[in-house]
């Protein structure tokens, strides 16, 4: 986990720079826990759990002197239980066949690169994967899918720009179980002319899919860009609204002070957590472990 400890080393360090600044060996009384809960907040953890992790050093230490580290230790408990039930690593290719995966996300939050990441893994061990290039609107998209297609050593299915999403998702599908695939990988748009048209898109592309197998799309992972702080929870707000959202993948947890918006979106929404992106290259998707996380993010 040295990439996540190192990554989130500048959200930790934030955080408990602050945390030091304030508890250097002092009492905990009322005003100094107005403090932690303030500095919480400001950590993108969210009013609950910065509640949550307050009310237990509270209950635990209330009027004792407590030191920075004994403040750590305490809340990196607080956040490890807000986050393990939600802990959920993927594991595709067995449930169905073909299993099909929705990746949605805004544009740049690293959907397609974890999409990428996600293929070179299961092509290693051994599953039959198709990509599928569905945010047609873009050159750049169909492009990238490409790329990760030939890194993988999975086939990409892709259309010309301006040809419907949804209709290339169904023959896609339809392909992959023909053709014995165990697992679609499907890319979507991020960005239309305007939300109701881009979640239009994504009910439509969840739909047809849904004609080929009832069940499916199997999984429908919300990708967040970790470095967007507490922006990630008006993002998932308006993915969830669209309907289907199965989990979530943040992203760029790499060298950013802004990975505690994890645990908002955690408490808010209760979705489960598959991965989080540590970097750009092929390796760099990590199964979620919130033990870890916790402890990298309390410092
Ligand atoms: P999309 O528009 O949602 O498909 O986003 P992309 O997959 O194109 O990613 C946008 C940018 O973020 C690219 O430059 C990626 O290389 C980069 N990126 C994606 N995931 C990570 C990550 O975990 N860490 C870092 N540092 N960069 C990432």
């Amino acid at each position: 986990f040295s990439r996540l400890t190192s990554g989130l080393r500048r959200s930790s360090e934030k955080l408990t720079s602050s945390v030091s600044a304030v508890f250097t060996k002092r009492k905990l009384d009322d005003e100094a826990l107005e403090e932690l809960e303030e500095i919480l907040i400001a950590a993108d953890l969210g009013a609950p759990a910065a509640a949550r992790a307050t009310a237990r050093l509270a209950r635990d230490r209330f009027d004792k002197e407590v030191t920075d580290e004994e403040i750590r230790t305490s809340l990196a408990t607080t956040l490890s239980e807000t986050l393990k039930p939600l802990e959920k690593p993927l594991d595709l290719g067995g449930a169905a066949k073909p299993e099909i995966v929705l990746f949605v996300g805004v544009n740049g939050s690293g959907k397609t690169t974890t999409l990428g990441k996600i293929a070179a893994a299961l092509t290693r061990s051994g599953k039959k994967v198709l990509l599928v290039a569905g945010d047609t609107f873009r050159a750049a998209a169909v492009e990238q899918v490409s790329v990760w297609g030939e890194r993988a050593g999975a086939p990409v299915e892709k259309r010309p720009i301006g040809a419907d999403a949804a209709g290339l998702a169904f023959d896609a599908v339809d392909r992959a179980r023909r053709e014995g695939f165990d697992v679609v990988l499907v890319d979507t748009a991020g960005r239309l002319q305007t939300k109701t048209a881009l979640m239009d898109e994504l009910r439509k592309i969840i739909r047809v899919i849904g004609k080929v197998d009832p069940d499916a799309p199997h999984h429908a992972i919300l990708v967040l860009d970790g470095t967007v702080g507490a922006n990630a929870v008006s993002q998932a707000e308006a993915f969830l609204e669209a309907g289907g959202v199965t989990g979530v993948i943040m992203t760029k947890l790499d060298g950013t002070a802004k990975g505690g918006a994890l645990v908002q979106v955690a408490d808010r929404f209760k979705l489960p957590i598959h991965a989080i992106g540590v970097g750009e290259g092929i390796d760099d998707l990590q199964p979620f472990d919130a033990d870890a996380f916790a402890r990298a993010l309390a410092g």
